[in-house]
């Protein structure tokens, strides 16, 4: 039957590399090996043994092979993925629990080596950790090529796809992922998998549009079959209409054309129509984001959310390692600024490795953390507030501090400071003796005593992540009333207003580094508010700045001046919504 008289049908997976891609089907189906068990006699053990090593050194060349095709294609960074492919093979717990297994059974190895393997993968999948799970995967596509090798059998291999289709697969692995031909892959959509396996990254850095997690469409799907593969939304469109064909091939081309305005607009100035700067700032939770902090245009780091080198940690990071990432950001960003955060632990963001710091509460978002838990352990506190003032010989460094709720807390957070300084001035160490000292707004009794903490700080970022979350009082990781959670809503929209101006009258700026300053449809709202500085997760960057350049502050004080003298929050939203459409138009 040909495809196009079968019924459309739409499945809703996990987006995991933007784009559209429309074709025909590739069916891969990965299947488990049969292993056959049988006795080797004992004259044949050595032999057996030495068929092992051999399976072994052939596995470490196909993957060499695989390592150096993908560095050559992708890059050293995605050829490292197979770093982790050539550990397992030299695992010496893997290979010697496989060859005592053979010596005390005298079961073939192939058999041996696939019941330790399989002991070791279902051990890692049962670790509630995405990392060990990934682990898993690697382990698991090893060993599937070293029983080939073993066995003398041949997988269906992707490297044979040689016309342009649609890889549909139950599951992929890096080597298979990496294999792929590249002019002849157009998209991939796999049952299983999450947004950041491996394989899943090798697709998105070949810029394949790729969905995952589509559970069992590898049987409800035929070769033959054609289908549209929506990376952007997650959606996979089997059989498609020619109306829903056409609907994609606008929506493909607008996209293409407003990326690559995007792209355009990330390398001119955040500049709006009526020559008003804005400076955008990108919010880090790891050094390495610096650099992509750089590449999308960000004129520095707003917020450094330092409790990232502590969550995956089993103890507290010390100085020396603290201060070498923060001097690595410094240095990646300088002359630009960067706001280093201090310890924000607690409520969402436990220490899984020292359950003893933060105790179980019952409600960790009004109890014991960040500051307040600094404040508690001063040691530990001073040996962070040393290392950030170290990194500051190095660039230009701002110190913020989290959940500050009232002056107190700041004044005896800088008195640690001042302590620091005073212990690092005895080991004669260098850093910046005006180093700046901000406060977030992020409580309701910091944003209304804003001209009290001014006596206190040089600058304040409004968390809008938990200033919403306080004011509304909506637990902000809780589903059920996650439409509640309203940045719209007057009041918040109040509190920012009499923030910035309290902060500017005492000449101090105002940032925003919640979730809200990366969204454009409320840039305009935040800037037009008074906001100075708008502080976002790298990626949003440029749409965010392609807005900027699109409008006129004038504008921008307008439309906040009308929808503060309105009541509803979903109306505010529509009014934000439009300023954005008006201005931004994806044609
Ligand atoms: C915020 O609360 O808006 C914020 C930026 O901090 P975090 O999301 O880390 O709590
Ligand atoms: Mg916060």
């Amino acid at each position: 039957m040909d495809s196009r008289s079968r019924p459309e049908f739409v499945v809703q997976g996990i987006s995991a590399s933007d784009g559209i891609a429309y074709g025909e089907i590739f069916l891969y189906l990965q299947t488990e090996l049969e292993v056959p068990a049988y006795q080797v006699d004992a004259d044949k053990r050595v032999a057996e043994i030495g068929r092992f090593e051999q399976a072994l050194v052939a596995t470490r060349q196909q993957i060499s092979k695989i390592q150096n095709e993908v560095e050559k294609n992708l890059g050293p960074d995605e050829a490292r993925i197979f770093d982790a492919h050539l550990m397992v093979l030299e695992d010496e717990a893997l290979i010697g629990e496989t060859v005592r297994e053979f010596e005390s059974s005298g079961t073939n190895i192939a058999t041996c080596f696939n019941r330790v393997s399989q002991r070791y993968i279902k051990a890692f999948d049962e670790i509630n950790d995405e990392y060990l799970r990934e682990r898993a995967g690697d382990l698991r596509d090893v060993a599937q090529r070293v029983l080939q090798n073993l066995l003398g059998t041949a997988a269906q291999q992707l490297n044979e796809l040689a016309e342009k289709r649609i890889v549909v697969a139950n599951d992929i692995t890096p080597s298979d992922a990496a294999g792929i031909n590249r002019s002849a892959a157009l998209g991939l959509v796999t049952d299983s998998g999450s947004k950041t396996s491996h394989a899943v990254i090798v697709a998105r850095s070949m810029r394949i549009p790729a969905v995952v997690g589509v559970r069992d469409l590898t049987t409800r799907v035929a070769n033959g079959d054609r289908l549209i593969v929506d990376g952007y939304a997650g959606i996979v469109t089997v059989n498609p209409t020619e109306q829903t064909l056409l609907r994609y091939g606008r929506i493909q081309l607008e996209k293409k054309t407003f990326e690559s305005r995007l792209l355009a607009a990330s390398r001119l100035p955040a500049e709006t129509l009526d020559r008003v700067h804005v400076t955008l700032l990108a919010n880090i939770e790891k050094a390495e984001e610096a650099a992509q902090a750089r590449e999308q245009g960000a004129e520095g780091v707003g917020l450094f959310r330092t409790e990232y080198l502590y969550l995956n940690s089993p103890r507290l990071p010390t100085e020396e390692e603290q201060f070498a990432i923060y001097k690595a950001v410094v240095e990646a960003l300088a002359p630009h600024p960067v706001v280093i955060r201090t310890l924000d632990l607690g409520g969402d963001k436990p220490l899984a490795g020292m359950p003893g710091l933060v105790h179980h509460e019952a409600n960790p978002f009004l109890g014991f953390r960040a500051i307040r838990l600094c404040l508690e352990h001063p040691a530990m506190f001073r040996e962070q507030l040393r290392a950030i003032l170290r990194a500051s010989a190095f660039g230009k460094v701002r110190i913020m501090y989290p959940m500050i709720s009232g002056a107190d807390e700041l004044v005896r957070a800088n008195a640690l400071l001042a302590e620091a300084a005073g212990e690092l001035r005895q080991r004669g160490e260098r850093f910046d003796p005006e180093l700046e000292v901000g406060s977030m707004i992020e409580i309701p009794s910091a944003a209304v005593t804003v001209d009290i903490l001014a006596g206190h700080c040089r600058f304040f970022s409004i968390g809008t992540n938990d200033l919403i979350q306080y004011l509304l009082a909506i637990d902000r990781v809780n589903d059920h009333i996650a439409h509640l959670y309203e940045p719209t809503h007057p009041a918040v929209l109040r509190t920012i207003k009499a923030v910035v101006d309290d902060a500017h009258r005492r000449k101090l700026p105002v940032a925003v580094c919640g979730e809200m300053a990366g969204d454009p449809i409320y840039a305009a709202l935040l800037l037009g508010l008074g906001v100075d500085e708008l502080s976002m997760s790298p990626p949003l960057l440029p749409a965010v700045k392609y807005f900027v350049r699109s409008m006129r502050m004038s504008d921008a004080r307008r439309l906040a001046a009308d929808v503060l003298k309105l009541g509803d929050p979903k109306e505010i939203h529509a009014r934000a919504e439009e300023f954005y459409d008006a201005r931004v138009k994806v044609d």
